[in-house]
């Protein structure tokens, strides 16, 4: 008899499969995980290069008001006081973002909150129904002129889609202020990991077998018992529902040497549909680093091919939505392949929900 060498199989090593790595080791299981990258922490990795932490796949800036996920969290890594106040760069003028007097200021020329609530009730008043898209969402929103101006560009080139056509909760994630306060969320506690993301997961897997660069579908695995999955769900049924949609994007990473700032702020949104990228970031902003050089990374949105293109988002329009409810309705019957995680589930999850929900999943399973 073949003895099992493995009770779990972890496909993916970014924050839900890390997490229950690191909670069934604790209870005594033998655990392997394995990513197809070369290293562990999904698109939340970084790496140092000239003593400034590089967010390699975006910006991850973390933020909760979950009081249990912040404790958790603070129990592996101490939190810096980086707070997002990215600005919007629109044909060579700058906005402040998210949404708020500052942006409405400089747009209008107005001060107060009450300019403000009246121009946008002006523009918005063709939306008399419950917004259909996220066209109609951002206008009802904040009007026509900042739809025009640091929306409608900026989706078309992150989405590869009319605004007309993607959901309108896409643009609800964004506050709408009518306050001169530039915080880009709402939640409690925000912050980067002092010494960034990676050491999280290198915390997090102490002790536990990780193989690199090994593709679930076609690498050799060693025998293992039951699996944990949190690669896109479409690909583990061999597309038999057809193909879902993620979002995906290029990287393209700069060394700006002997340039200490190079543009005053970590986040800037190219909001304009002619420019080819989505943002700008400069890493050294959200370390608060002093040095003498800076990394900047051109973020750009690129068609997503399945089983080829790295997934990011997941497009939560009704017809994916619809494709998701069959496989998880497959994966639902499965006894010994538990699925979670942003790819698995296809929700939007931000770092602090997905913490979340790993949490509760290892809590409410007697794995
Ligand atoms: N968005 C926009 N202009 C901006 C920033 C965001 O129109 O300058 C819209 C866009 O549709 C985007 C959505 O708001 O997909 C959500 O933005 P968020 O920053 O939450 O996306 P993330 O980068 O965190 O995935």
């Amino acid at each position: 008899m073949t003895r099992t060498s493995f009770d779990y199989l972890i496909v993916g090593a970014g924050f839900f499969g890390s997490i229950c790595a690191n909670e069934l080791k604790k209870r005594g299981k033998r655990v392997c995980v394995i990513d197809s990258r070369g290293h562990i922490g999904g698109n939340c990795y970084t790496e140092e290069r000239n003593g400034i932490h590089l967010h390699m796949y975006g910006p991850h800036i973390f933020h909760t008001s979950n009081e249990f996920v912040w404790k958790w969290i603070n129990e592996l890594v101490s939190f810096n006081n980086f707070t997002l106040r990215p600005v919007a760069n629109y044909k060579g003028d700058i906005f402040s973002l998210p949404f708020n007097m500052w942006t409405f200021s400089k747009l209008w020329n107005i001060r107060l909150p009450e300019e403000a609530r009246a121009i946008i009730a002006a523009q918005s008043s063709s939306i008399t129904h419950e917004p259909q898209n996220l066209e109609e969402q951002a206008i009802k929103l904040v009007g026509t002129d900042v739809y025009h101006t640091l929306i409608k560009g900026y989706t078309q080139k992150q989405w590869g889609k009319e605004p007309a056509l993607l959901p309108a909760s896409i643009i609800k994630r964004l506050p709408v202020r009518f306050t001169y306060d530039n915080n880009y969320f709402n939640d409690k506690y925000q912050g980067i990991p002092i010494g960034g993301y990676t050491q999280l997961f290198t915390k997090l897997l102490e002790g536990i077998e990780v193989r690199l660069n090994t593709d679930f579908f076609n690498a050799p695995l060693p025998a293992y018992d039951r699996v944990i999955y949190t690669g896109p769900i479409d690909r583990f049924y061999g597309y038999k529902y057809g193909e879902l949609e993620y979002k995906t994007q290029n990287f393209k990473h700069e060394l700006k040497e002997h340039v200490s700032n190079y543009q005053g702020v970590a986040m800037m949104n190219f909001t304009d549909a002619e420019v080819p990228y989505t943002r700008i970031i400069e890493h050294k902003h959200f370390d608060y680093k002093e040095s003498p050089h800076t990394w900047i990374s051109y973020e750009y949105p690129v068609a997503y091919k399945a089983s080829v293109s790295e997934p990011f988002y997941p497009v939560n329009d009704a017809a994916n939505n619809e494709i998701y409810t069959k496989y998880k309705s497959l994966a639902e019957k499965e006894e010994k392949v538990f699925f979670g995680g942003r790819l698995a589930e296809y929700k939007y999850y931000d770092m602090h929900q997905v913490i979340e929900s790993a949490l509760q999943f290892m809590r409410n399973h007697q794995l």
